[in-house]
Formats: structure tokens, C-alpha cells, sequence
């Protein structure tokens, strides 16, 4: 069986393509910087932001570009087919065996593809900044530790949802759908908790600065707060941050050791009051009902538009069929990425708001903002597109005017 270009991936193709160019555009030709900008920031920080930012942004498009392309290739050209048909032969045409292997191959050839460009970015780009504190070595025992984590867990993915193709042709997007919500659910719970531990070591906050700052915001914002743990972010990054994880008995703050050893206390209590921010108004609960939400709908689409290519019982799906599942879903969240960094951008917009509220610090905020930008080598100025289609949190001259109205009576 062969995968023809309907009107439905024409459509997802194009759309995909035509973000891409925009995207492409916009991070070689980022425009002249908002003269705001000069208020907060010199103008080399200003050039310094826009270069290491115009080479990530590279990196992440021409990654996204190669993958669609190879996979594109692979379905729509009939290689994937061909490929499936010759390790049909090799394994003696035991099904699930040379689904394996051709899961197998795929995933191979992607992390391949992939390579290079994630070493770039994350680790000499990184370190042409300043930013990397890691060997090569550990790089690449967290990479491997990485990949195989997932290749574990996309294997057992893609055993599964054949399975469950080949016992309900017609319901398979359902369980589908419920099985990456569960998913979702469980990453929210346990990741923090096992998987995370496997990549840093987190220690409970001794510092009773820190501690204090803690219980004094959580009587404010009577929140009862769980954990309060410091990672060793500083073994891979000089970039600093704090953020909340979990649910119930497993919610934790988290915070950067980068944070507490190079930003003043007011700044750590404006970035703490943020995290705190998102846990009072529900935007782990809000963002884990709309992931779920957004999962139905990728899954219901896939269905309508597999809706040929899956075989009634007693036929299983061809395991070129899983080429189209990983092409649909790498462009649907590229080309979604908008609507789900909008979303993300109001929740954010809120956090800087409700911190505000509880700190009063809007002086420490600003600063905080500014610091951040800097040591993080933000683009204080990006181009509206890119802002439109990438960015989950507001760009800082944003964030700054909002604290500053947020802090008017
Ligand atoms: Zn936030």
C-alpha cells in the first residue's frame, strides 16, 4: 500500500512549509531592534541576544526541516514501504518482529538526522557563550541516557498503538488519544520524581533565607507548599531558573542553585512569587486539561485521515503506517505551536501579574527581568513573527511593561 498526498496532508504540508520559510526569514532577517530597548539594555547586549538567538533558531528550523523531509521522503516516495517489504523477508515474515525493526530503523535514522544539529545547539553553541559547564563526555552519557529512555519508551508506544490498530480499526484513535493523556498525566506525577533524579540531584532548600522567603510567600498566597528543592543545574549551565512540578503529594518547587548563587534575594523571592503565581491559578491543572483536550482532537484527525490505510481484522496495519503517524504528528505540533504558546503566553502574563501582587516588589521584578535577559542572552527584540509562533513566555520588554502596570494602583 502505497500513501497518496491527499487534500488533508497537502493542507498540514503546506501550512507546515509556509511557517517554516516565514520562520527561516525572520531569524536571518530579525529587522532593526525596538528602540525601547535602550532603556534596559546596551546596545551590545542587544547584538549579543540577537546572534546567539539568530544560530538556536537556525538550528531548531533546519532540524524540524530535515526531519519532515526524511520522513516525507520515506512515505510519500515509497521508500518506506520498500523498506518494510525487504524486513518482512529478513525476519521471515513474523509480523510484530519486523514491526520492531522497522520501528527500529526509523528511529535510528531520525536520531542520526538529528545529531548533529543537537550537538550544535546544545553543546557548542553553548559553550562558544559561556553557558555549557559540561565535558564532552557527560554530554554524551546524557544523551545516551536520553535516547534511551526514549527509544524504550517509543517502542513500547508503537507495540501498543499497532496492537491496538489491529483490534479496533475503527476505535483505535480513542485509546489512542486516552493512553497519551495518561501519559500525560503520569509525566506530571512521576517525571520529577524518577526521571529527573536520573539527569541532577535535587536537596531540600536548607538555606533558611530561602526557607523563610518560602513560608512567608505561602502564608500570602496560602498556598501550603510541598517541597522546596535546590538542583545542581550549575554542573551542566550557567543559565539560571526555578519552576513547579507535580501533583498532589509529588508538587515541588524546583530551583537553580544558578539562581540562589547569582541573583539577590529579592530577585529569587520575585522568581519564587511566579512560581507560586502559576500554582494559584491552576495553570499546571489548566495546561494538563487542554494537552488532553488538544490530544483528542491530533488523534481524531490522524483517524479521519489514516482512515483508509488501517485494514479491518484479521489484516494488521502495514508498519510503514507508523512513518505516517510520526510525519503527522511532527507537523501538527509544529504548525500548532502557535495556538499552544498563546495559550501559554496569557498563563504567563497572568503568573507575572499575580507575583506582583504578592511580592509588591515591582522594582526586584523589573531587575529580576532584566538580569535574566542578560545572563540568558534573551533577544530583548524579537521579530513579531517569531514572538507570534515560538515564544511561550511574553519577550522581556513585554514582561517589563506588564509588571509596571500590575504595580500601578
Ligand atoms: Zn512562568
Amino acid at each position: 500500500m502505497q500513501f497518496r498526498l491527499n487534500a488533508v496532508w497537502v493542507a498540514i504540508i503546506a501550512l507546515a512549509f509556509v511557517f517554516s520559510l516565514a520562520y527561516l526569514w525572520f531569524a536571518l532577517f530579525p529587522g532593526r531592534a525596538a528602540p525601547e530597548a535602550g532603556q534596559y539594555f546596551s546596545a551590545e547586549q542587544v547584538n549579543r541576544g540577537r546572534e546567539y538567538n539568530r544560530v538556536m533558531r537556525l538550528v531548531f528550523i533546519g532540524s524540524f526541516a530535515s526531519q519532515a523531509a526524511f520522513l516525507a521522503w520515506l512515505l510519500f516516495r515509497g521508500q518506506g514501504a520498500e523498506l518494510s517489504r525487504w524486513i518482512q523477508q529478513l525476519t521471515g515474515g513474523s509480523y510484530w518482529g519486523s514491526l520492531f525493526l522497522f520501528f527500529l530503523a526509523v528511529w535510528l535514522s531520525l536520531r542520526l538526522i538529528n545529531l548533529p544539529f543537537t550537538l550544535f545547539g546544545s553543546y557548542f553553541w553553548q559553550h562558544r557563550w559561556g553557558f555549557s559547564t559540561q565535558t564532552m563526555s557527560s554530554w554524551w552519557l546524557d544523551y545516551l541516557k536520553g535516547t534511551g529512555l526514549d527509544l524504550a519508551l517509543s517502542a513500547a508506544g508503537v507495540l501498543l498503538l499497532f496492537w491496538i490498530m489491529s483490534r479496533w480499526p475503527g476505535a483505535w484513535w480513542v485509546a489512542g488519544a486516552a493512553f497519551f493523556s495518561l501519559w500525560l498525566v503520569i509525566q506530571t506525577l512521576i517525571w520529577p520524581v524518577v526521571v529527573s533524579p536520573l539527569f541532577n540531584r535535587f536537596v531540600p532548600a536548607k538555606d533558611p533565607a530561602v526557607t523563610d522567603m518560602v513560608r512567608q510567600l505561602s502564608r500570602k498566597a496560602r498556598l501550603p507548599v510541598g517541597q522546596v528543592l535546590v538542583m545542581d543545574a550549575s554542573r551542566r549551565t550557567t543559565k539560571a531558573n526555578a519552576y513547579f512540578a507535580g501533583l498532589g503529594p509529588t508538587k515541588r518547587i524546583v530551583i537553580y542553585d544558578t539562581l540562589l548563587n547569582d541573583y539577590p534575594p529579592d530577585q529569587v523571592e520575585a522568581v519564587l512569587a511566579h512560581e507560586m503565581a502559576h500554582w494559584i491559578r491552576g495553570h499546571i491543572f489548566k495546561g494538563l486539561a487542554l494537552g488532553i483536550l488538544g490530544s483528542f482532537t491530533a488523534w481524531g484527525l490522524l483517524f479521519l485521515l489514516l482512515r483508509g490505510a488501517v485494514p479491518l481484522p484479521p489484516g494488521l496495519p502495514p508498519p510503514h503506517l507508523w512513518v505516517a503517524v510520526l510525519l503527522f504528528f511532527l507537523l501538527l505540533s509544529f504548525a500548532g505551536s502557535p495556538v499552544e504558546n498563546h495559550i501559554s503566553r496569557a498563563m504567563e502574563k497572568e503568573a507575572d501579574r499575580v507575583a506582583v501582587e504578592l511580592t509588591g516588589n515591582v522594582p526586584a521584578a523589573v531587575r529580576l527581568q532584566v538580569n535574566l535577559a542578560c545572563k540568558n542572552l534573551s533577544d530583548v527584540s524579537p521579530p513579531a513573527f517569531i514572538q507570534w509562533f515560538s515564544y511561550s513566555h511574553p519577550p522581556v520588554l513585554t514582561r517589563i511593561e506588564l509588571i509596571q502596570q500590575a504595580g500601578r494602583p
